[in-house]
């Protein structure tokens, strides 16, 4: 690549004109005292030695000058080309010394900003893979155990044998719901989400969430319903699947994390300015108010100690918050410890 070279003269320039001073002083000084000339002649000397000698320092300061800064500069942009910065190598060499320090100043500032960003990558890329790893472990080994247990014997034992395999079997499912999720967050997180735009029936969407989630709310006798009567279709615009997703995910933790006996309640508002919300409320075991803000990051529980008997991945709200993010919408918790949790969100009303 040729690199055009940016010229800049007032370093030459005011060097030539302190050695024109001094050597006009001291040649004059010199030739007043050694050969008492008149006046006139001293004056006329003086000029012509002052011109020539001024003419001459110029170029020879401007040619050393060039090439010296021009040689050393270069060396400089020779060596931080090889990393690819657009923006030096881009430009001209210059023997302008502010210009430089600036530009490699702001080279190093753009190559601090890199490395900043590839430390939080690689950051959040060793965070993933420990959690991942650190959830797939637990059913994983459950499954090994009962499966070891059956080897050794136990499948001799006819009800032994159904137990444990049901368990085993228990472990797999589990195992195929984390992945499941992991898949999505990964697709999420990528960008990756391809949602595809529609007009329903939000209530209807809802009143699916129930009849699929209906046999696990009767395990703790929880009752699912509306907070009111909903005869009227209320028309969304989303990704019908996704906001499905997104409905069951906040059901099931309601009952997950809600009382026996106890019920979740969905309701709907729509706004004057073109937006819907959804409410999914619970009266179950609330969430303190330190944890409410870091709900939405990947893998975060509430309780870390694992000796709660519902399990999730952590990955559900995060996944939430995606695809409400996906779809321009807002998602709000309001929670109060042993009392219950509200989550509500945004959608687009179709026009
Ligand atoms: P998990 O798979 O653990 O359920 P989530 O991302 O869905 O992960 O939820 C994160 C945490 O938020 C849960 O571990 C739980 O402690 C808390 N949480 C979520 N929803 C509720 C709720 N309705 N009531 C109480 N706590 C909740």
């Amino acid at each position: 690549m040729s690199i055009s070279f940016k010229r800049t003269y007032k370093f030459a320039f005011k060097s030539a004109l302190y050695i024109t001073i001094f050597g006009v002083g001291f040649v004059g000084f010199l030739s007043h005292y050694i050969f008492h000339p008149n006046q006139e002649d001293l004056t006329s000397f003086l000029i012509a030695f002052a011109f020539s000698l001024y003419i001459s320092s110029f170029i020879v300061i401007q040619y050393r000058v060039e090439f010296f800064i021009y040689r050393r500069v270069k060396k400089i942009y020779d060596d931080v080309s090889f990393l690819e910065s657009s923006t030096i190598i881009n430009q001209p060499i210059t023997t302008d010394m502010a210009t430089l320090t600036r530009e490699v100043k702001k080279f190093a500032t753009d190559k601090k900003m890199e490395i900043e960003t590839l430390k939080v990558r690689e950051e959040y890329r060793r965070e993933f893979l420990g959690n991942v790893s650190h959830e797939l472990k637990t059913p994983l080994f459950t499954v090994q155990g009962y499966i070891l247990t059956l080897l050794d014997g136990a499948m001799k034992d006819k009800t032994l044998r159904k137990k444990y395999l049901e368990r085993a079997e228990k472990g797999v499912e589990r195992l195929v719901y984390i992945v499941k999720d992991l898949d999505m967050i990964s697709k999420l997180e990528m960008g990756d989400l391809n949602l595809s735009f529609e007009k329903f029936n939000i209530v209807q969407v809802a009143q699916n969430v129930f009849d699929l989630l209906e046999m696990k709310a009767e395990k703790k006798n929880i009752i699912l319903s509306f907070d009111n009567k909903y005869s009227k279709a209320i028309l969304v615009s989303g990704d019908r699947e996704k906001i499905q997703q997104v409905i069951t995910n906040l059901v099931v933790n309601s009952i997950k994390y809600g009382k026996e006996n106890g019920f979740v309640e969905v309701g709907f508002d729509v706004l004057a300015n073109g937006k819907v919300i959804v409410r999914v409320k619970d009266n179950g075991e609330g969430i303190e108010k330190q944890n409410i803000p870091r709900l939405f990051e990947r893998f975060y529980r509430v309780d870390k100690s694992g000796a709660r008997t519902e399990g999730g991945s952590g990955l559900g709200l995060s996944i939430v918050k995606h695809i409400i993010e996906a779809h321009n919408g807002k998602i709000l918790v309001q929670s109060e410890i042993n009392v219950g949790s509200e989550f509500s969100f945004t959608l687009e009303k179709a026009k």
